[in-house]
């Protein structure tokens, strides 16, 4: 099985190329080995100057649907499926080069950015620093909804979604060992998925102009309009690839058990702002 969470390189550059979810633009993206000590940095190269965006917490800008990060007036939307994959490979130290304001959705799925950087090559990075285990509780609640992370001696994620109007999705758990579960297997492949009855709304909004039957699974109240679903509880699957991607903006995500309910981007990066402050006081 693969490893997880133990720091690689990248060898080879690669790059992906496709529409965003939300603003509809293809764009390519270029992923290019960096420097130990550089971190992830996403550079906008159709912007004169080809900003910087820092892939950090204190970067982060928009959290409705999807997250965004911003430096400036340069932004990067839909990181968090690309950092997710980064986040659970270990790869830490990495150039994002995109000509556009938003990540390709590719097909919805981590799996797409996972395939492209193994092949890419990835090679152990010794004498890494370990990050020190969490050793106390942290949550941030909305609502009925929280997350929290809990002390454990090793790493794992769970995600309960409810969505009772959705009789497809209803009440899903999903909980992830990265120990002796694979992520390319179980988690990286799960798509995003949305509601055939908001379709209209957001797109009216200006938002998910990208977004399409083939790269989101799509559910009206008695049903899936696009079947069939990679795994029974998809969705609950795609939520915990969104809270892998939203703690990758501490770098590396401290063991811990993550346990999520009904949260969103902005509750997942609400926790990662309280364990930055825990792991730095
Ligand atoms: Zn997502």
């Amino acid at each position: 099985m693969e490893t997880h969470f133990s720091r690689v390189a990248l060898q080879n550059t690669v790059t992906c190329r496709g529409a965003g979810l939300h603003l509809g633009q293809m764009t390519a993206v270029t992923l290019k080995p960096a420097p130990a000590g550089t971190g992830r940095v996403f550079i906008r190269v159709d912007l004169p100057g080809r900003p910087e965006i820092p892939a950090d917490l204190s970067q982060v800008r928009e959290t409705l649907l999807s997250t965004e990060l911003g430096a400036g007036s340069a932004t990067v939307r839909t990181v968090e499926h690309l950092l997710a994959v980064l986040g659970v490979m270990g790869l830490e130290d990495l150039i994002i080069e995109v000509n556009g304001p938003e990540l390709p959705l590719l097909d919805g799925s981590g799996l797409v950015w996972w395939q492209a950087l193994q092949a890419g090559g990835l090679t152990p990075v010794d004498n890494a620093a370990e990050v020190p285990p969490l050793t106390e509780p942290v949550a941030v609640y909305d609502g009925d909804a929280f997350v929290i992370a809990i002390p454990a001696p090793q790493r794992r994620f769970t995600y309960g979604i409810d969505f009772p109007r959705y009789a497809p999705i209803g009440k899903q758990w999903y909980s992830w060992s990265p120990e002796t579960e694979s992520f390319a297997a179980e988690v990286a492949p799960a798509r995003t998925f949305g509601f055939a009855d908001q379709v209209e709304k957001l797109r009216q909004a200006g938002l998910i102009q990208g977004g399409s039957l083939e790269n989101a699974l799509v559910c009206d109240g008695e049903t899936w309009l696009n079947p069939p679903l990679r795994f029974s509880d998809e969705p609950a699957r795609h939520k915990l690839l969104d809270l892998l991607g939203d703690l990758s903006l501490l770098g590396p995500i401290p063991p811990a058990h993550y346990f999520a309910y009904k949260a969103s981007h902005r509750l997942h990066t609400q926790l990662a702002r309280r364990l930055q402050g825990n792991l730095t006081n």
